[in-house]
């Protein structure tokens, strides 16, 4: 006979204990919950069949990826996304409405048009030094702490519902945020009742500059530093297509019982249930192993130092930088190599172009083109995935960055053609400016 029983095709291996009431205990719950079942505590309930919403056993492989952002991020929620912007979607729709101000050290091109998205403004304030590409800073990426108190005593705490900050800062040039600056940044949020969230896409690189740069630091393992960077914040907001070492995921973290029982509200309408973010097992299984895999001390060396080694190389010939070299990418100061296109003709966007047509090298534009009247520099980011090229790789690339400065002046800039009305840089198109009428300069060979 073949066998009927179906049995639960698993192990249960964590039990929670369940307290037996009595029939009196209970009739006395009830009148004291008003008679209202979704009044009752959760520990005199004997068997929940109040819903199947939020209630299922979690896998292992869910509680191994749960467990390690707890380990790292310290804080007491964590609720997965399919990605980081969608944690900043949700972040900015449950904590900001028009009129807001969020202040960063610098926005990412998703942070802030998440954040304009639900009417609030993006401010950025970052360090002066950070906006002089060749100006050397150990911790480029800090926040400028008086414009920021100054920003909250104009506009009123009640206006700041948040403020971030993005470690490493991306956008600035891929430069890391200092303890010292985190924890400034933290008493002036204390001071006005606002809380402090990081943008914590690269925070072990960021943990990992700390060691290296900071006082005091340099017995201490990033994992240390990272958790001490969070234990300073209220939240994060977080990509780990970045820090995480997977193809797909993010998280949104929180302290706030009451925000994160919202931010999960909408999740459940937007991404899926609180227990997977709309992520699939293997990713969170993924993220898990990646988080801790991306606090190696040896892989944050050979990192650190790879990434140095192209910015160091091309600067060597003159090419202009950000320096010093960024954690996860090179940032060429279009501005400087090309200082004969106009920011309004997209110098950044231009010079990416050569790139590809070079030596088949994508690239990235960082400014006029994505950030419109915001953008500060015009920047070129060769941003260097995790543990896939090798140094061939990259001696190939700076020889590509060297033939076209070499023969940089009769590079031209570019027109816009099409924009969208938000993010326009991702479906932007463009045509070349006529050559002007002044005599090219003569091609430099070899
Ligand atoms: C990549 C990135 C994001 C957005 O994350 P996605 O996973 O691409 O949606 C936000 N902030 C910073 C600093 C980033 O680098």
């Amino acid at each position: 006979m073949p066998i009927k029983t179906i049995i639960e095709p698993f192990r249960i291996k964590s039990v929670e204990p369940i307290r037996r009431t009595t029939r009196d205990e209970r009739q006395q719950l009830l009148e004291a919950a008003g008679y209202n079942l979704f009044l009752m505590p959760a520990d005199a309930i004997l068997i929940d069949l109040l819903t199947d919403s939020g209630t299922c056993a979690m896998s292992t492989e869910q509680w191994a990826a749960m467990m390690s952002v707890q380990a790292i991020f310290g804080f007491k929620h964590v609720i997965p996304t399919h990605q980081g912007r969608a944690a900043e979607r949700i972040l900015f729709g449950v904590m900001c409405k028009k009129g807001d101000v969020v202040p960063n050290n610098t926005h990412f091109d998703t942070t802030r048009a998440n954040c304009e998205f639900v009417g609030a403004e993006a401010v950025d304030l970052p360090i002066p030094e950070a906006l002089e590409p060749a100006r050397l800073h150990p911790f480029k990426g800090n926040m400028d702490t008086a414009r920021l108190a100054e920003l909250i005593e104009r506009v009123g705490a009640k206006r700041v519902p948040l403020v971030m900050l993005t470690v490493t800062n991306n956008s600035g040039g891929g430069q890391p945020v200092s303890m010292a600056n985190i924890r400034a940044v933290k008493e002036i949020c204390a001071r006005h009742g606002i809380p402090l969230y990081i943008d914590a896409c690269r925070y072990a690189e960021n943990a990992y500059f700390i060691k290296l740069r900071e006082p005091g630091y340099a017995e201490r393992t990033p994992r240390e530093i990272a958790q001490e960077m969070f234990s300073h914040a209220d939240g994060c907001t977080m990509s780990a297509k970045k820090d995480g070492m997977a193809n797909i995921g993010g998280f949104l973290c929180t302290n706030d019982d009451a925000i994160a029982q919202q931010e999960k509200d909408l999740l459940i309408l937007t991404e899926g249930f609180p227990t997977y973010g709309g992520l699939a097992g293997r990713d969170l299984d993924a993220i898990a192993v990646g988080l801790n895999e991306a606090l190696e001390e040896d892989y944050l060396n050979y990192r650190i130092v790879s990434t140095a080694y192209l910015g160091n190389h091309i600067a060597r010939e003159g090419v202009p930088i950000v320096q010093p070299p960024g954690g996860h990418a090179i940032y060429i100061d279009a501005r400087a190599f090309l200082p004969q296109v106009l920011p309004a003709e997209f110098p950044g966007v231009a010079l990416a172009g050569e790139l590809y047509v070079e030596g088949g090298i994508r690239s990235v534009e960082i400014g006029t083109l994505m950030f419109g009247e915001h953008a500060t520099m015009d920047l070129v980011r060769l941003a260097i995935p995790r543990r896939v090229y090798t140094q061939s790789h990259v001696d190939y690339v700076v020889e590509v960055i060297l033939e076209v400065w070499r023969r940089r002046e009769q590079i031209r800039g570019l027109e816009l053609t099409y924009q969208a009305a938000f993010l326009r840089h991702f479906s932007a198109r463009f045509r070349p400016l006529a050559p002007s009428a002044a005599p090219q300069p003569a091609t430099h060979q070899g």
